[in-house]
C-alpha cells in the first residue's frame, strides 16, 4: 500500500512544530491528521526572533519566501546592560553574518510564521486540521499503528502519532513522564504601536537589557509599525507553569535596580500576557513504538537563546530527511530522527539555561559578564554561535 492510501500519521498539536511535522511528513505523501485542542488554528499576539538555521529549515520545507517576505531583518542583537545602559555586547547581523551563516537573522509575528506554515500545509491536499480535539492518550493498535483517543471520547486510528503538543505534551506524558521544570522566572509580552513606542529605542536590532535577575527586550515587528515588548524576572511567588493575563501591578514591582530609560518599557503596553516558564532535563528517547515527539514536546526550552521554534522547525525537517533516506520506513525513520536530534537540542536547552544565567546575572558576576563580552569581535561572536547558525537540511542527519 502507498503512504498516500494508508491511514494517516497523527500530528497531535496544531502549533509552529505541528504545522512544520504536518508539512514534513505531507511532502513524504504520507495523509496526515492534525488534532489541536483549541478551537482554533493560530498562534498568540506576540513576536518571535529567528535566526539563520530557521530560515535553513523554512527553506527545506519550502515556505522560505512566505516567511522571508514577512520578517524584519535586523542590523544586529544588540545586549545593553540595564543598570548602567552601557553596550555589553553586538553581533552585526548585516551582509557578512548573511555569507557566514547563509541566511538572514529576523523577526517576526508568530502569526505571520504560523501563517506561513499553514499556507504549505493548506496547499497539500492530504493533510486533514482538526481543531477543539485534545489529545488524551494513544495505544498500539493490533496492525502496528496506533490510536489515539480525544477528550470527547474519540478515537484516531493513524499509522503512527507525532506528539507536536507543547511544554505539557500527553504524548510525552505518557512515554517518558512529565517532570518539568519550573523555573520561577516569568515572562511578560506584549505588541505596541510605534507610535506608543520610545523614538530613542526604535533600533533595528533585537535588543535584550540585561538587568540582576530580570532582563527586558525589544524589537520591530511588520515593518517596524509594532515593537514586540519582551520582560523576564524571577518571581518572588511559587510558580506552576502557566499561560495567564498580566498585571501593570506586578510588572512594575519587580525590575529595582535598572536605569530609567529600559524601565520605561513597563509602561509602554496597554495589556500584558503572562508566562510562568518551564524547562526539562533533555531526555534521550523521544521514540516509543510508533509514537515521537517534536518541538517543546520533545525538548521544552527556556526562551533565553531565542530558539524554541527554530528547534521546532528543525526537528520537522530533520524528520522529512529521516523518512526519505528510510525509503518512508516508519520504525526505521523514527530511530534515525531521535539519532539525529536529541545531542542538538539537549545543548541548546543547557546552553539556553546558562544564557538566563548570564542575562540575569547581578554584583560580581555581572561585572565578570561585562568585563568577558565588551569589545568582542563579530568574528568570535560568529564562530561561538557556528554551531547553532550554521545548520543545514543537507547534513541535518546522524551518520
Ligand atoms: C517568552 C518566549 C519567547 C520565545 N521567543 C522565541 C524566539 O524568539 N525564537 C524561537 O525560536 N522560539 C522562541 N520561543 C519558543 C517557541 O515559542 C516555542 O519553542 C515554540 O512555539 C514551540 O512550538 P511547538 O509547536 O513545539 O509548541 P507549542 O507552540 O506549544 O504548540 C503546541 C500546540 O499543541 C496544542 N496542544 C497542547 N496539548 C494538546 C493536546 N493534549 N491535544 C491536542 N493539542 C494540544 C496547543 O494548543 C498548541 O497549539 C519563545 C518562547 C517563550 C515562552
Amino acid at each position: 500500500m502507498t503512504a498516500a492510501a494508508a491511514a494517516p500519521v497523527i500530528v497531535a498539536g496544531g502549533g509552529i512544530g505541528g504545522l512544520a511535522a504536518a508539512l514534513a511528513l505531507a511532502q513524504r505523501g504520507f495523509r496526515v491528521r492534525v488534532l489541536e485542542q483549541a478551537a482554533e488554528i493560530g498562534e498568540i499576539g506576540a513576536g518571535v526572533q529567528l535566526a539563520p538555521n530557521a530560515f535553513a529549515a523554512f527553506d527545506a520545507l519550502g515556505v522560505g519566501q512566505q516567511a522571508r517576505g514577512r520578517a524584519v531583518y535586523t542590523d544586529r542583537l544588540v545586549m545593553m546592560d540595564a543598570v548602567d545602559e552601557s553596550i555589553v555586547a553586538e553581533v552585526p547581523t548585516g551582509d557578512t553574518f548573511r555569507a557566514r551563516f547563509g541566511n538572514p537573522y529576523a523577526v517576526i509575528h508568530r502569526a505571520d510564521v504560523h501563517l506561513s506554515l499553514l499556507e504549505g500545509v493548506r496547499a497539500q491536499p492530504g493533510v486533514e486540521l482538526r481543531t477543539s480535539t485534545r489529545i488524551v492518550g494513544f495505544e498500539p493498535a493490533d496492525d502496528g499503528g496506533v490510536v489515539v483517543f480525544d477528550a470527547e471520547g474519540g478515537s484516531h486510528r493513524g499509522l503512527a502519532l507525532v506528539g507536536c503538543d507543547g511544554v505539557k505534551s500527553a504524548v510525552r506524558a505518557q512515554t517518558v513522564g512529565d517532570d518539568v521544570r519550573v523555573s520561577g522566572h516569568v515572562v511578560y509580552r506584549a505588541v505596541v504601536d510605534v507610535a506608543d513606542f520610545p523614538a530613542d529605542l526604535r533600533w533595528n536590532a533585537a535588543a535584550v537589557w540585561a538587568g540582576p535577575n530580570c532582563h527586558l527586550v525589544h524589537y520591530p515587528l511588520r515593518g517596524g509599525d509594532q515593537y514586540n515588548v519582551v520582560v523576564t524576572f524571577h518571581s518572588r511567588d511559587a510558580e506552576t507553569w502557566s499561560v495567564s493575563e498580566g498585571s501593570q501591578t506586578e510588572v512594575l514591582s519587580y525590575f529595582d535596580g535598572i536605569a530609567a530609560r529600559p524601565r520605561r518599557l513597563l509602561q509602554l503596553p496597554k495589556s500584558w500576557k503572562r508566562w510562568a516558564t518551564a524547562d526539562r532535563t533533555p531526555i534521550a528517547h523521544w521514540t516509543h513504538g510508533r509514537s515521537t515527539l517534536l518541538g517543546d514536546a520533545a525538548h521544552p526550552l527556556l526562551q533565553y537563546l531565542a530558539q524554541g521554534a527554530c528547534m521546532a522547525i528543525e526537528d520537522a525537517v530533520t524528520l522529512g530527511r529521516a523518512l526519505a533516506a528510510c525509503d518512508d520506513d516508519i520504525d526505521a525513520a523514527f530511530a534515525l530522527y531521535q539519532r539525529s536530534r536529541v545531542a542538538r537540542t539537549a545543548r541548546v536547552v543547557l546552553m539556553t539555561r546558562e544564557m538566563g544565567r548570564i542575562y540575569h546575572a547581578h554584583g560580581i558576576e555581572r561585572l565578570v559578564r561585562n568585563e568577558l563580552w565588551r569589545g568582542r569581535s563579530a568574528e568570535r561572536f560568529y564562530d561561538a554561535l557556528e554551531w547553532l547558525y550554521g545548520w543545514t537540511a543537507e547534513r541535518c542527519l546522524a551518520s
